[in-house]
């Protein structure tokens, strides 16, 4: 059985000429267009060579152009031309490949062709009738949504003769119904012959003959007007078996006849057709390779622009990537520039401060030490006076302003030099001694020298030293004695009618290291708890009353600090009313040879009944008038110049055993007179008489020739006793300084 469905194809909406176009190597989208209507044209006047190259050329761009509607109509035009050749099955394939692509667009009316075509030969080729409805109802859907009526009459004409054919009338009649509505208005003429075949089927079949029967005529009248006798063919043989049921046999068989007539006419036609494009079958395989070819080359060309789309991506990220390194390493460099500039510029601004702190801290020391020169010089003289007054007029002994003016100066004195000492251990310019002592003596004389802040508290000291500890060490016995005059001034000053223990214990031995324990304790005030850290601080003084003019509250940090000097630390157990202990331990060297050497070195001949010659020189006249007392109170004979040129004038004709020297003088100074007698070879030891400290000018006295240097105040004891030591030497023509 042969059937013409109404295949859905572009149609020739223009007339084009068919040579009014020429091809370019990229012809634009209107010209493809073009193109796809003239293959429907050919394809409609069954010219299918023509229709398959032209399809073919029009893929082949639609394929470059990347227009998948053209794509998807030229595989509808192909598969079209294939189903009038009656290759189904690559008719099928081709609808498919065009629905695939169509399915990539919006396209909703090329979508409904192809699926309704797929359902004409589905249902009516293959009979797969399940298959074919569901492309037909696809198709439904899409002309529903695009509210094309007439497509819609077209495809229900479709399903109904699908489900007529295989008895499903009930099925079919509802589409029926649809069609009979709206046909005049939106059907196409060439089906309603269909139309009413379709009806005196349904009819028929419901057992109303009337109109069943006028349906059938009505169509046979319209097909034998009509050029299409195919769907005459098929309403002779429908009403045929509508005769044949109803039991009217000779027009039965009148009907039946006349199908088999246009039947075999048209098969024959067919068959003529069929012989003439017997050719163009050999070729179709070729035609399809062809266009396979198209496909793979398309597919190479999708894969090699997919290649060449990763590459460039690939590109564009590293590209990218590149890019934010090197932003990042310019932003870095920048940022490390920028650093480094503000670095520098911190480091000189450092450099400048730190240059500026050395400054300051050379300015404080010098500072420091001028002001304490300069507080020292008069407080000599206050000292030294109040002594004189004291000695002259002993009457004035119990005078409370004497006494005063005596504490006074003392404190002033006392203030003075530990504000030096303190600025001294700061800047570490003090260097600890090595001198053989005994602790016994030393410790004795702390005690007698504060027997009389003893008796004024009404307090007794209490001395135990170790036996154990050996007669002679060696260590810096004057800071181990301040720090200790420190510490029992203090018990001494906050206890009263009590006790203060001094006891010293030898620790223990590590090679000549010998580890002495000191303890100082006493039953005084004590010192409350919280207040324990604070008075290691400079000037901390706790609970002190305004006029209240005992210390200065450097004593415990200049006892911590010099303590320091010992590489040791000081401990602390107090509580108030309880009273309080200071503990340390400091290690000294216990060695036999050395002490022998250091103590046959000791002169032994301080005794001298001779009354020797002294020149005094000093500019200050108070400090005359009270070295001079103090040198005659013991049997000196004292002449006093006012500078170094009048010492050395007298130098040349006078002789004297020893020369006491000002350092800071106008006209010439100490170090400059001294230099000149040397020059003129004159070897009367000197001793520098100076308010300087040692450290600072004893490098400048050694090359002037100064001997020895005594700083004022001085305790009249030492200074007898320096002056002794370079007599002897001088005795023995040994003129190496003493310092
Ligand atoms: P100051 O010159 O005032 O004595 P120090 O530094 O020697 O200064 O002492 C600081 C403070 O510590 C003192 O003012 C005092 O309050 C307290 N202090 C020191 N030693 C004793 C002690 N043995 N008993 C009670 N208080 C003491």
């Amino acid at each position: 059985m042969y059937q013409i469905r109404i295949v859905l194809l572009l149609l020739t909406l223009n007339i084009f000429n068919v040579n009014c176009y020429s091809l370019t190597p990229t012809p634009s989208k209107k010209e493809i267009t073009k193109l796809a209507k003239q293959a429907s044209k050919y394809l409609r006047a069954a010219n299918f060579e023509k229709s398959l190259i032209t399809s073919r050329l029009v893929l082949h761009h639609a394929i470059n152009a990347k227009d998948n509607n053209l794509v998807a109509n030229s595989y509808n035009t192909i598969a079209a031309n294939y189903e009038k050749l009656s290759e189904y099955d690559k008719a099928i394939f081709f609808y498919k490949k065009g629905l695939s692509y169509a399915n990539k667009t919006d396209n909703d009316t090329i979508k409904g062709w192809i699926n309704n075509n797929l359902g004409n030969i589905y249902c009516f080729e293959k009979k797969q009738y399940k298959k074919g409805i569901n492309y037909y109802k696809n198709s439904l859907d899409y002309s529903k949504k695009l509210a094309d009526t007439s497509q819609i009459v077209l495809t229900k004409l479709n399903i109904t003769w699908a489900y007529f054919d295989i008895g499903l009338f009930d099925k079919g009649f509802p589409y029926l119904k649809f069609i009979n509505k709206y046909h005049e208005e939106y059907g196409d003429e060439r089906t309603i012959v269909a139309l009413n075949m379709l009806n005196g089927m349904y009819y028929g079949f419901k057992g109303e003959y009337k109109i069943a029967t006028s349906s059938f005529l009505n169509g046979i009248k319209l097909g034998n007007e009509g050029n299409d006798k195919s769907d005459l063919s098929y309403t002779h043989q429908e009403y045929s078996k509508y005769l044949l049921k109803n039991g009217d046999y000779k027009k039965a068989y009148e009907n039946l006849a006349l199908y088999n007539k246009i039947t075999e006419e048209l098969f024959n036609k067919e068959i003529l057709k069929k012989a003439n494009i017997v050719g163009i079958n050999l070729e179709l395989d070729e035609y399809k390779r062809e266009i396979e070819k198209i496909e793979i080359e398309k597919d190479l060309q999708y894969q090699s622009l997919r290649k060449s789309r990763i590459i460039v991506l690939l590109f564009v990220i590293i590209l990218g990537v590149l890019l934010l390194l090197l932003y990042t390493l310019y932003k870095n460099n920048n940022f490390k520039k920028k650093n480094n500039k503000e670095l520098s510029l911190a480091n000189d601004k450092l450099v400048i401060a730190k240059e500026k702190a050395e400054e300051a801290s050379v300015l404080k020391s010098q500072f420091v030490s001028t002001i304490t020169h300069e507080l020292r010089t008069p407080l000599y003289g206050v000292v030294g006076i109040t002594n004189m007054l004291l000695d002259e007029h002993k009457e004035l002994a119990n005078s409370p302003h004497l006494s005063s003016l005596k504490f006074s100066a003392r404190y002033l004195l006392s203030l003075v030099n530990d504000v030096l000492q303190i600025n001294k251990i700061e800047e570490n310019r003090i260097v600890l001694e090595n001198l053989t002592f005994n602790i016994s003596d030393e410790i004795n004389m702390i005690k007698n020298s504060l027997s009389f802040i003893a008796k004024n508290n009404n307090n007794f000291i209490i001395v135990n030293i170790d036996p154990a500890i050996p007669e002679y060490l060696i260590g810096d016995k004057l800071r181990l004695s301040q720090i200790i005059i420190n510490l029992v001034s203090n018990a001494l000053k906050f206890t009263k009618n009590g006790e203060v223990f001094i006891d010293v214990n030898l620790e223990k031995i590590i090679d000549k290291s010998h580890f002495i324990e000191f303890k100082i304790k006493d039953n005084g005030v004590g010192i409350a708890f919280e207040d324990q850290d604070k008075i290691f601080e400079k000037f901390v003084q706790v609970g002190r009353k305004e006029v209240d003019y005992q210390g200065t509250g450097l004593g415990l940090s200049i006892v911590k600090r010099l303590l320091g000097l010992f590489g040791s630390d000081i401990t602390l157990e107090s509580a108030i009313g309880v009273g309080t202990e200071f503990t340390f331990t400091i290690a000294f060297e216990f060695d036999p040879e050395k002490t022998n050497e250091i103590i046959n070195n000791i002169p032994v001949d301080l005794s001298s009944n001779k009354q020797l010659k002294v020149l005094v020189v000093e500019d200050n006249k108070i400090n005359q008038i009270v070295t001079e007392k103090i040198l005659k109170k013991n049997n000196y004979k004292c002449t006093l110049v006012d500078d170094g040129y009048q010492a050395i004038k007298l130098l040349e004709d006078e002789i004297f055993d020893v020369i006491l020297m000002d350092i800071n003088m106008p006209l010439i100074n100490g170090f400059e007179t001294s230099r000149r007698i040397r020059f003129k070879g004159i070897k009367t030891p000197i001793v520098a008489l100076t308010a300087f400290d040692k450290e600072e000018i004893i490098e400048e006295a050694i090359s002037a020739g100064i001997d020895d240097i005594i700083v004022k105040p001085f305790d009249s004891v030492k200074l007898f006793k320096i002056i002794n030591v370079l007599l002897s030497k001088n005795k023995n023509h040994d003129l190496t300084p003493v310092f």
